[in-house]
């Protein structure tokens, strides 16, 4: 029986064990941390509610063709769709609202920019499970839908700016806006549009479901379904070189590039440790988590029943401020994400008393404390805000770090979205998962299709691995002059 090692557990680590010990390959997990889950950890940070330590919003989860084939809900994982997916409001009043339907979303628009809506993200949509497939694996592949996928290209490689310039309404300008500075990329550089795109395609096609009891339950049922295939994991393993790992015909790493070269160490081929060493971080995330008393009081009505809200206010003010962060200045009023779980998921409040998710855009490794530019931005749409905050846990750059090292300088994402690392992270090779050593693999969301909850970067790394494995038993492998096996 092959064996492999798995370092980290966050959802593509996960994903990858459960890819091999499918195949019947004997797995070992390795977690530095106390808990498994990475980026998937939900524990009460105010006492009596449940908040989500990162993730929390699930479209490409539910919509992941790895994750879709494992019926995760046998291991008790459900999903909880708010009424309104998401709500970006601006200071006049009125409000961008995505619907999961993009006609309702169009309606809600009016005018030219729905019937823009509606040509655009309705087609999106209806083709999200075909292209997902496609832009899902890693660039190098025969696509299974060429004509959907060179439908989408052009349009993806599109600065946010040229997209937003064809919507004429402020708010629909701002609702792309806000779903579009999730890339954390400023709006003028090039296929800045794609992931913004992609987000809304998926949200149109499987709504912005939420974890029942956390986003924790998607790496629960990962592990369950693991321990039921044979594979264990091991907690408080901080794996620190590769004289630490037990034998493995195969390891794979969960973790960001520079993290890998140290691990590696010499072992990692010059050209690769310096790929790794320049793969570029983005900016950071500032968070905070508030026990509210009675839910946020926003004025716009519908962000009372939206599970996300976007605040940033107009187009023009979240393309600056993205500009900002990217440049290294903290701006005054950052953009701001907002998560209302518990809206679609009551079991997650106490009572009254609700966990409020949220987070700033702020400079890479931002040394400052932005929690009053949190209120500060809830209070400009929701005004008395303050006096219902009964408690908060507050997480800096330097803390996100500390509390899991793939997030460099506060870079949630692992890995900046700029256009080459969009299509070729962490470094051009024809094969991205392998780090050049046989045998050993990088991947986490530093390796594509990158960030999310998805657990395609841990299941395409697996397929790599696998195919690995079949290559030596088969003995088609050979010698290289350094005395390592390369096949
Ligand atoms: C604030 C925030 C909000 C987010 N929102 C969303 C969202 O709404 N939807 C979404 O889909 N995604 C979201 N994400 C992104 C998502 O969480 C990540 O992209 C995803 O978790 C990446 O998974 P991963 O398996 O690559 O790595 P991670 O989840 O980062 O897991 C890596 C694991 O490796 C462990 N580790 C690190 N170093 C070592 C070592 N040396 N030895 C052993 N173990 C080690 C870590 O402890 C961790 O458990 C968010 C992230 C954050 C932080």
């Amino acid at each position: 029986m092959s064996t492999a090692i798995v370092v980290g557990s966050g959802p593509n680590g996960l994903a990858a064990a459960v890819s091999l010990a499918r195949e019947g390959v004997e797995v070992t997990v390795l977690e530095a941390a106390d808990t498994i889950g990475g980026g998937t950890r939900t524990s009460e940070l105010t006492p009596g509610l449940l908040h989500d330590h990162c993730s929390a919003t699930h479209p490409m989860a539910v919509g992941s063709p790895f994750l879709r084939t494992l019926g995760l809900d046998r291991y008790g994982l459900s999903w909880c769709v708010p009424e309104i997916d998401c709500v970006h409001p601006l200071d006049s009043g009125e409000a961008g609202v995505l619907h999961r339907s993009p006609h309702e979303t169009a309606a809600a628009l009016g005018g030219p920019d729905g019937r823009l809506w509606q040509r655009l993200f309705g087609t999106l949509a209806g083709s999200y499970d075909a292209l997902a497939e496609d832009l899902m694996r890693p660039l190098q592949h025969l696509p299974a839908h060429p004509l959907r996928l060179a439908a989408f290209g052009p349009a993806a490689l599109l600065p946010v700016a040229a997209v937003a310039r064809l919507l004429r309404s402020e708010h629909a300008r701002a609702l792309f806006a806000g779903v579009a500075a999730h890339a954390f990329r400023p709006f003028h550089r090039p296929a800045t549009a794609a992931v913004g795109l992609m987000i809304i395609g998926a949200g149109h096609r499987y709504g912005w479901p939420v974890a029942a009891g956390g986003s924790r339950a998607i790496s629960d049922a990962l592990a369950a379904l693991l321990a039921e295939l044979g594979g264990r994991i091991e907690t408080g393993v901080r794996v620190r070189s590769l004289a630490q790992l037990p034998p493995a015909d195969v390891v794979l790493f969960d973790l960001a590039p520079g993290a890998v070269a140290d691990i590696m160490g010499e072992r990692l081929p010059g050209r690769v440790a310096r790929a790794y060493r320049r793969f570029r971080h983005g900016p950071g995330a500032f968070k905070v988590d508030f026990a509210v008393e009675g839910g946020v009081p926003w004025t716009h009505p519908a962000a009372r029943r939206a599970g996300t809200v976007h605040l940033g206010g107009a187009y023009a003010e979240v393309a600056r401020t993205e500009r900002m962060i990217h440049a290294g200045r903290m701006p005054e009023r950052p953009f701001v994400l907002v998560g209302q779980q518990y809206l679609a998921d009551p079991q997650r409040s106490d009572g009254d008393v609700h966990p409020l998710w949220t987070y700033a855009h702020v400079p890479h490794g931002y040394d400052g404390d932005a929690t009053e530019a949190i209120v500060g931005q809830i209070e400009r749409f929701a005004p008395g805000f303050r006096e219902r905050v009964l408690g908060m846990a507050v997480r800096s750059t330097a803390a996100f770090e500390a509390y899991n090292p793939n997030y460099v300088g506060g870079d949630v994402i692992t890995g900046a979205n700029t256009a080459l690392q969009l299509v070729m992270r962490p470094r051009l090779a024809v094969d991205p998962y392998s780090t050049g050593v046989p045998g050993m693999f990088i991947c986490s969301a530093a390796s594509p299709p990158g960030a999310g909850a998805h657990g395609m970067c841990g299941a395409n790394a697996a397929a790599s691995a696998l195919r690995h494995l079949r290559r030596r038993a088969t003995g088609s492998t050979v010698s290289v002059p350094s005395g390592r096996k390369q096949t």
